[in-house]
Parts: C-alpha cells; sequence; structure tokens
C-alpha cells in the first residue's frame, strides 16, 4: 500500500498564496485596474492585485531569478506563468504595484495584456530546438509585438480581446487553430530521400509514421529504402520526426500562413477553429516585414470593423469573408479551398447568400 509508482507534479494547492487558499471558491468579482493590472475581490472583503508582464517564453536560468527576485520583493514570493507566455505577479499589497511596474519595465518587461488588449503570443521552438520547424518562433514574435505593443500596454485602444499564437510547422504545438490571428509555418515540398536511409531508420516505422500513406517501401540500386508519393504528402514532417533521412527544412521555400478567426470562449458563440487568410508569406529573418505588416492589417481592421468585445471570428461572421477579404486586400486561391475528406462539413451547405 505504501508503494508509490506514479509521484506526478505535486498538487498544485502547495503552491497558491495564501489569500486565494483562504478564499477559493469564494471570489466576488474581479475588474481592471489599469492596463496590465487586475484585482479580485473575494467575499471576505481579501483582495488579490496580479500585475501581469510580458515574457519572451524561451528564458534563460537568470531572467527566472530576476523574476524571482521581484516576487520576492513584492509579492512575498508568488508569480505565475499563463499559458501565452505572459508572467504574472500576485500580491495583496497594492502600495507594490507601481514600484513592481517600474522595476519590471526597467528589465524591458512591459506591462499589459489583462482585458480588451492584445496578449502576449504564444509560440513554440522554432529553430532554436524543433527539427520539423519550417520557421522560426521567436523572431517572429519578437518582431511582431514589437509592432503591436501599443496595443498591449493599453496606449493604442481595441474593442476587445485578441489573442495572436505561432506555430512553426503544422504539427501545431502552439495554440494556433483557436487564435483570433494565428501564424503557421509551413513546408511546400515532400521530404527529401537521403541514400542511406535504410542504415538510420526502420522502414517499417517510417511507412507507419505517414498519416496520408505517402511513403512506400521501395529498392533503389539493389538497397532498402522508401519513396515518396508527392501528391499524398502534406508536408506535416511527421516522417522526419521518426527518420532523420527524410529532412523537410527548404531554405527557399518554407514560409508562413497566417489563419483568423479561432477561439477558445464561450462568450457569445461557441468555440471556433481559425481558418486560412494568407497561404504563403515568405521567411524572411531577422524582422520578417512581410509577416509583420500582414498582421498589423488585419488587427487595423478588426480595431477598425468590430462592435465592443467581439473577437475576430464573430465579427468575420457578422460582415461576410468575402468583405473581410477585401478589407485585408487578400486574393481567393486554390489554397482556400478545404480538400479534407470531411470538408463537407465546412462548407456552405444552404442556398442563403451573404450581402455584403
Ligand atoms: S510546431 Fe512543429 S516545428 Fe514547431 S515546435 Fe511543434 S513540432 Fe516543432
Ligand atoms: S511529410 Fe507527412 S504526409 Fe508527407 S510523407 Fe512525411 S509523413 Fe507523409
Amino acid at each position: 500500500m505504501e508503494r508509490r509508482t506514479d509521484i506526478g507534479p505535486p498538487h498544485y494547492t502547495k503552491f497558491l498564496p495564501p489569500v486565494i487558499q483562504k478564499n477559493y471558491g469564494k471570489w466576488k468579482y474581479h475588474e481592471g485596474v489599469r492596463p496590465g493590472v487586475m484585482v479580485h475581490v473575494a467575499e471576505s472583503g481579501d483582495k488579490l492585485y496580479t500585475i501581469r508582464a510580458a515574457s519572451p517564453r524561451l528564458l534563460s536560468v537568470q531572467k527566472i531569478r530576476q523574476y524571482c527576485d521581484l516576487a520576492d520583493k513584492y509579492c512575498d514570493g508568488y508569480l505565475r506563468f499563463t499559458s501565452r507566455n505572459n508572467v504574472e505577479f500576485l500580491t495583496t499589497k497594492e502600495e507594490n504595484i507601481e514600484p513592481l511596474i517600474a522595476e519590471l519595465e526597467a528589465l524591458g518587461h512591459p506591462v499589459g495584456g489583462v482585458g480588451r488588449s492584445i496578449s502576449n503570443i504564444v509560440h513554440t521552438q522554432g529553430w532554436v530546438h524543433c527539427h520539423s520547424a519550417a520557421t522560426d518562433a521567436s523572431g517572429i514574435v519578437k518582431s511582431v509585438m514589437d509592432d503591436l505593443i501599443d496595443y498591449f500596454t493599453g496606449k493604442k485602444e481595441v474593442p476587445g480581446k485578441l489573442r495572436i499564437a505561432l506555430a512553426c510547422c503544422l504539427n501545431m504545438c502552439g495554440a494556433v487553430h483557436c487564435s483570433d490571428i494565428a501564424i503557421l509555418g509551413i513546408h511546400r515540398r515532400p521530404p527529401k530521400v537521403m541514400a542511406n536511409l535504410s542504415q538510420m531508420c526502420e522502414i517499417p516505422n517510417v511507412v507507419a509514421a505517414c498519416p496520408t500513406a505517402a511513403i512506400r517501401p521501395a529498392k533503389v540500386d539493389g538497397k532498402d529504402t522508401v519513396e515518396i508519393i508527392e501528391e499524398q504528402c502534406m508536408y506535416c514532417a511527421n516522417c522526419f520526426s521518426v527518420c532523420p533521412a527524410l529532412p523537410m527544412a527548404d531554405a527557399e521555400l518554407d514560409g508562413v500562413s497566417i489563419w483568423v478567426g479561432g477561439k477558445v470562449s464561450n462568450a457569445r458563440s461557441q468555440p471556433m477553429f481559425s481558418k486560412l487568410a494568407v497561404p504563403y508569406l515568405p521567411n524572411n529573418p531577422p524582422r520578417w516585414p512581410e509577416v509583420v505588416q500582414t498582421v498589423r492589417k488585419i488587427v487595423e481592421i478588426w480595431v477598425e470593423h468590430a462592435e465592443p468585445d467581439e473577437r475576430m471570428g464573430e465579427m468575420i461572421q457578422r460582415i461576410g469573408w468575402p468583405r473581410f477579404f477585401r478589407l485585408a486586400g487578400i486574393q481567393f486561391s486554390k489554397e482556400h479551398i478545404d480538400d479534407y475528406r470531411y470538408a463537407a462539413l465546412s462548407l456552405k451547405r444552404t442556398a442563403q447568400l451573404h450581402q455584403s
């Protein structure tokens, strides 16, 4: 009975600040105090202030120590990270808010992203780490957020919440399917088959790894290998994950696509998947000007046309996709046609026409 077979992570309740433990499940309301700061008020009258700052997600040990020092100084040691890589400092002392913000800004971490604003961009590994990346993650995110920073800090007003995500390939470790604007790295060519494949990989595993059955065993010059049926390949890089002899990266042809209209929230309308807006933009490091410009244009359309608290997908449904494409200057192309086997479910199947 004493034997522990699954240790697992420690229970989260051990790490809650005392004010949350005391008032757990007994919060009356919460509201914004100033950009990047909100207060939760409990039925007991206790207050908890949250100060949200942007973090770059890929954090050095030194940076985490800086955060911890600030949390020790102003928040009795309590902080947390949000699912979109913001860092939030939690304190019951209102007088600590301004000095904490001053120190965060001196360290280069703007405070914002709460309520009606653009939150920090959730993103994946990119060229820093992942083997199947079709684009970088941190580099694009830094460039896009530098351009949109006034919408994060509250210097420029927005009609509601806007969530941006980046995934560096369509395996999608980032939340790109459920974000208002999604930046998605794409490969555009099938993997190349290296000559020594059978010495590096187990062919049955490689064949089984392909979700579209585009890989089949073959013999070349009497050696076991595989061949790729190009028309069936959707450039997902699954095969490269199990076999390094099938490289996908292509410096010329890999690039970025932009998707819009996803959300997780149940408020006002059901959760939505994002849909393709821009099929291809080039990889153009170090500042990706084409991606930055395109995302800004889409944000500005939303800022100008959305009703209060309307999310991107809700706005597009209201004004219609044709009008959104016209406003954004996006040409309809063959890539916008859904040819997945369940595509019929996503096609318009009524005789009603949108008037916009
Ligand atoms: S999205 Fe793709 S390339 Fe990026 S970290 Fe995930 S698996 Fe790797
Ligand atoms: S990239 Fe994906 S679809 Fe193409 S061959 Fe590899 S596993 Fe199959």
